[in-house]
């Protein structure tokens, strides 16, 4: 069944991981800009990395035939220095208009911090100003809930925030309404050690609906398997749901969500532009 992955980090993968998911029916990736295991000693250093998101890296999935989407921002580890993160934000334009750029992202909080909190403010503002998508990025384990909330919070209490444009990524069972209930878009990642795993993935759909929800992989430098949205395909298969939902979860509703983009130009393949329940036929594997 063809795929999107919406959030993926391929600079931390190997060539042969966007080959492998091409064979496995992904079309396209969005990989947001993220802490790269290590803190950058300059703004200087995300400026290059911006580059590589919007310049390189566009090229090595393309020789897959994937199609390479992006996000740009100052993650949340990195923001606790606030004057380094708004040195960073200010690099931020020249980046915008590049072909693939979805908007701000993945802010949000780490350790749900003071300075994690007014940097994540400043690029919500930002992304106001410009008119951009937001993906957030919601803490891990114990501070997920806690985390999930602030965010949640902060976002309804600016009024230009249009919740439909907003994705709230990493949720589980415990913060999945808190971010569904008021009109935000979700996705849950699909991880090894941490996070949600295929089958839980499939519990919630089970439980909350399939709309304004995705799945992802977050492939990255750790633990992480860059085919779980297949993974979750086979799982969604064995309880026996139907192609058609299965397809609004890992395609549709990420086409949905990436379309209000003023920079998401897709090439569906041929048979998938217009009605896709026409494509049953075309499914190549899983
Ligand atoms: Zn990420």
């Amino acid at each position: 069944m063809y795929f999107i992955d919406p959030h993926v980090h391929m600079i931390s993968r190997v060539t042969d991981d966007y080959e492998r998911m091409a064979r496995m029916g992904c079309l396209a990736i969005s990989e947001p800009a993220f802490w790269a295991g290590f803190d950058r000693s300059s703004a200087e250093g995300f400026r290059d990395y911006f580059r590589q998101l919007t310049d390189f890296e566009p090229k090595r999935a393309g020789w897959s035939g994937v199609q390479h989407f992006t996000w740009l921002c100052i993650n949340a580890k990195e923001a606790e220095n606030v004057s380094l993160a708004r040195e960073v934000i200010s690099l931020i334009p020249e980046f915008l208009d590049k072909p693939g750029v979805l908007g701000i992202g993945e802010i949000g909080l780490n350790k749900n911090s003071k300075n994690e909190a007014t940097v994540f403010q400043e690029q919500v503002d930002f992304a106001m100003k410009t008119n951009e998508l937001i993906l957030i990025h919601t803490p891990h384990l114990q501070d997920k809930y806690k985390g999930t909330r602030m965010i949640v919070d902060m976002l309804l209490g600016d009024h230009r925030v249009d919740p439909e444009r907003v994705l709230i990524d990493h949720v589980e069972e415990h913060t999945v309404a808190i971010a569904k209930e008021e009109g935000f878009w979700t996705a849950m990642t699909l991880y090894p050690t941490t996070k949600c795993t295929p089958s839980r993935a499939a519990d919630i759909i089970e439980m909350y609906g399939d709309d304004r929800i995705m799945v992802n992989s977050a492939g990255d430098w750790g633990p992480s398997n860059p085919l779980a949205v297949p993974d979750f395909i086979r799982e969604m298969k064995r309880r026996g749901h139907s192609e058609q939902k299965i397809r609004k979860i890992v395609y549709e509703n990420p086409l949905e969500f990436f379309r209000q983009s003023r920079n998401f130009q897709f090439t569906p393949p041929v048979g998938m532009e217009g009605d896709s329940h026409l494509a049953d036929s075309l499914n190549p594997s899983s």
